[in-house]
Formats: C-alpha cells, structure tokens, sequence
C-alpha cells in the first residue's frame, strides 16, 4: 500500500464524521478522486454503517412491536379475566334464582277442611320436601287488601267479618321446576279454588329484594 493511502484510510472514519480540519479533508477528497483502491475502501465504510443504522431500526422496530403485543396480551387477559367474573357471577345469580324463585299461590275453597289443607301440603311436599308453606287466612287477605287500598279510603270499609269476599291462601315457596308441577294440581286438589304462579321474572331484581330483606333482618 503506498504512503498517501495509508494515510487517507486513517483519515476515512474522520472524514465520514465531518470532524477533519479543511486541510485534510481537501486531502482526502482529492486522493478519493485518483484512487481506485481508497474509493473502495470508503465506499465499504459507507455500505457498513449504513447496514448498521438499517439493522439498529430493524430491531427498534421488532422491539416495538414486541412491546405492543405484550400490552394487548395483557388486556386480553384482563378482558378474559372480567369475562370470566360476569359469566360465574351470572350462573351463580341464575343458579339461586333457579332454586329460590319458584312460588305459587294457591286460593282456598271457604268450606275447606283440615283434612283438605293437610292433603294440600302432603301432595306438594311430595313434589318439593323443601317447600315452604305460610297460610293467609280470609282476614289476612282482606287487611292486606284494606293496606293495599288504604289511600282510597273507604273503598272496603264495609267487608269485614261475615262479609269479606277474599279468599284464604298459601304462598309456597319452591324451586322454580317445581312451579309448573304444582299450578298443574289445580284440578286434582280438593278445597282449591285456583292455583296462581307468582314468579318473580327478574333474577336481579329478585337476589336484590332478598338481600335486602336479609339486610333489614339483620
Ligand atoms: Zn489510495
């Protein structure tokens, strides 16, 4: 290699840099100009770094879209997780409406007799062992009616005693399979004078009133 290229290819990254006094610089670009050997030497430096730069923005890039996908992936996950708690929290909601929501009201004859009452209860404690039973007798229904009304003041003074057109009832509390099952005894049962299904239709609204009570009991 002859004297002035060593001296050029020293020369080479400063030049590349901008950093060479005006003096060397002319130097080096007058000797690019003659030599073919340097030229090449240069023109492999600017190929190089410019490989670098191309792969250093290949890498932030990669690395970018590494960054991004781990963002979604979490709020995957985080939807999925939220997803999962709404769906169990729903079968749990719909699971106890199921099992708790069931009641009917069954309307009694007025010559009813206790033998009567008591096959009532057996036939459907043979449908439901768990079902729970509350009598409201002629009276009840007709003060529950007079409470209902009271704002109307005196549209039921006159029933009361011999005179009350109500009838008694039992309120059962069953599982809502059962409802079906027991609204269709209405025939066969002695002493009933209708069988009424008095679903709550809302879950929501059905664990929030018993959870409310349970709060005022409490
Ligand atoms: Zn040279």
């Amino acid at each position: 290699m002859k004297k002035e290229c060593e001296i050029v290819q020293d020369l080479l990254f400063g030049y590349q840099d901008g950093t060479l006094h005006k003096a060397s610089e002319e130097l080096v670009e007058k000797h690019l100009k003659e030599c073919e050997e340097c030229k090449k030497v240069f023109a492999e430096m600017i190929k190089d770094k410019e490989d670098k730069s191309k792969q250093k923005q290949e890498i932030d890039y990669l690395k970018n879209v590494k960054r991004k996908m781990s963002k979604k992936n979490k709020l995957i996950v985080i939807i999925g997780i939220f997803l999962f708690i709404i769906i169990l929290f729903n079968i749990g909601i719909f699971a106890y409406y199921y099992h708790e929501a069931g009641k009917v009201e069954i309307y009694l004859d007025d010559d009813i007799t206790e033998e009567q009452l008591d096959e009532i209860r057996n036939t459907i404690l043979g449908i439901d062992n768990n079902a729970k039973f509350e009598y409201y007798s002629k009276e009840d229904a007709l003060n529950q009616m007079k409470e209902k009304f009271k704002d109307n003041g005196d549209l039921l003074s006159g029933y009361g005693g011999e005179n009350n057109p109500l009838n008694a009832y039992i309120v059962v509390d069953t599982s809502i399979e059962n409802v079906r099952r027991i609204v269709n005894l209405e025939e066969s049962l002695h002493g009933v004078k209708k069988i009424i299904n008095v679903l709550d239709t809302n879950p929501y609204l059905f664990i929030f009133s018993k959870a409310m009570i349970e709060i005022q009991n409490n």
